[in-house]
């Protein structure tokens, strides 16, 4: 599987602003999901919030410990209802 390529004008998928360009790495919580982030969240391993909640329902809350620990995405806080509703 290949990485996106960087377009410009396209929104970072951790804090959804557009921004001139992105940087490609793959989910740390979803392997198989490639992310298009912009420098800021790239740097701060920023994970889409939504996707925090998929692999806290794909593999349980303690595999999502250490991100909902340091709170790594943008949003308000990720509760165990919102994982397990
Ligand atoms: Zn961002």
């Amino acid at each position: 599987m290949e990485l996106p390529t960087s377009k410009s004008g396209s929104i970072c998928a951790s804090c959804k602003k557009p921004k001139f360009e992105l940087r490609a790495r793959r989910s740390r919580l979803m392997k198989e999901t490639p992310l298009l982030l912009c420098g800021d969240c790239y740097d701060k391993k920023y994970e889409p919030r939504y996707l925090v909640v998929m692999a806290g329902r794909r593999y349980g809350i303690d595999y999502i410990g250490a991100v909902l620990r340091k709170h790594l995405y943008i949003g308000a806080d990720i509760t165990a209802e919102e994982i397990l509703k």
